[in-house]
């Protein structure tokens, strides 16, 4: 992720990343009480462009906000801080991780000290370009009850890290999680659609993270006169669909070619997801049709 040479943006300095240092007493590090966002830049005709920059740094502010931290920057001011940073390592093609850390606090209230760090890499996508094995996940997706399941805090990322492991355990690439009343949810790091008839289904939001590649996939299927449904289903409907994939920022949009034992059927390059990846590739990469922000 980073070597002598990278820098990053810590509390309102760019450092080198080998030089930033964080005490042990950190609530985040103790209680997972901190929060994230995962964005790219992409290298367009009309030069390097954060996709989204103004949706992931609002939904940023909406986690710290949930979680009682009192985030000091503002979105635009986070955008162009991240500009920077990506022009300090000369960096394109990025992937982005804002984190929002607190100080030292070891008893469970709000935490007064806030840490802003942001850094950048390289990174390929995140599950890979092939069409993927996924197992149903024994784990189910936190309850809404118990958590914000629509912000990016860190210590929800335990419940990612225990489905990835089992699913990599068992031999497949990736996992698919139900949420707390079974129905179908997302992955540990992705929004999950399917296919069936010709019709694109979704979770709706209130029990998955309401992701912004989610919203673009909703963009493009209207643009493209698909029919995209928002409502519950289960794991058994998926093993009667034609075809899925995920989509999240680092993994961008993966089709997936099996669910446990049942295989889908379509030919990934003939379903509305392959179509689908490939506008999307083109709206990030070539900047098509984006909110023009800066
Ligand atoms: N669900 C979860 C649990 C995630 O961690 C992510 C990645 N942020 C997503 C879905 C996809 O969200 P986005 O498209 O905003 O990256």
């Amino acid at each position: 992720y980073y070597n002598e040479n990278t820098i990053i943006f810590l509390d309102g300095a760019y450092v080198p990343a080998q030089q930033a240092t964080a005490s042990l007493y950190n609530q985040t590090m103790h209680y997972g009480n901190g929060v994230f966002e995962g964005i790219r830049a992409y290298d367009t005709p009309d030069g390097v462009r954060i996709f989204k920059a103004k949706e992931h740094y609002e939904r940023l502010q909406y986690s710290a906000q949930v979680m009682h931290i009192d985030l000091p920057y503002t979105a635009k001011e986070l955008e162009l801080i991240t500009y920077k940073v990506l022009e300090l390592n000369g960096l394109k093609d990025a992937y982005i991780r804002p984190l929002v850390y607190l100080g030292d606090n070891m008893s469970l209230t709000p935490t007064a000290q806030v840490h802003v760090v942001i850094m950048a890499w390289e990174w390929g996508n995140y599950l890979g370009d092939k069409l993927l094995k996924v197992r149903t996940s024994s784990f189910q997706r936190p309850n809404p009850k118990s958590c914000f399941v629509e912000a990016k805090v860190v210590g929800h990322y335990t419940n990612s890290i225990l489905a990835t492991t089992e699913a990599k355990n068992n031999g497949f690439d990736e996992a698919l999680l139900t949420d707390a009343a079974g129905f179908v949810a997302e992955g540990p790091g992705a929004n999950f659609f399917m296919e069936k008839d010709g019709v694109l289904y979704t979770a709706p939001l209130g029990n998955i993270l309401a992701g912004i590649t989610r919203a673009t996939v909703l963009e493009l299927a209207k643009e493209l006169d698909y029919q995209v449904l928002e409502r519950l289903f289960t794991i058994e409907e998926v093993k009667q669909a034609d075809s899925a994939f995920f989509c999240g920022t680092a993994a961008e949009v993966i089709g997936i070619a099996q669910l446990d034992d049942f295989v889908f059927p379509m030919e990934w390059e003939d379903s509305i997801g392959a179509v689908i990846q490939k506008k999307y590739k083109r709206r990030v990469a070539h900047n098509e049709y984006q909110n023009v922000y800066i």
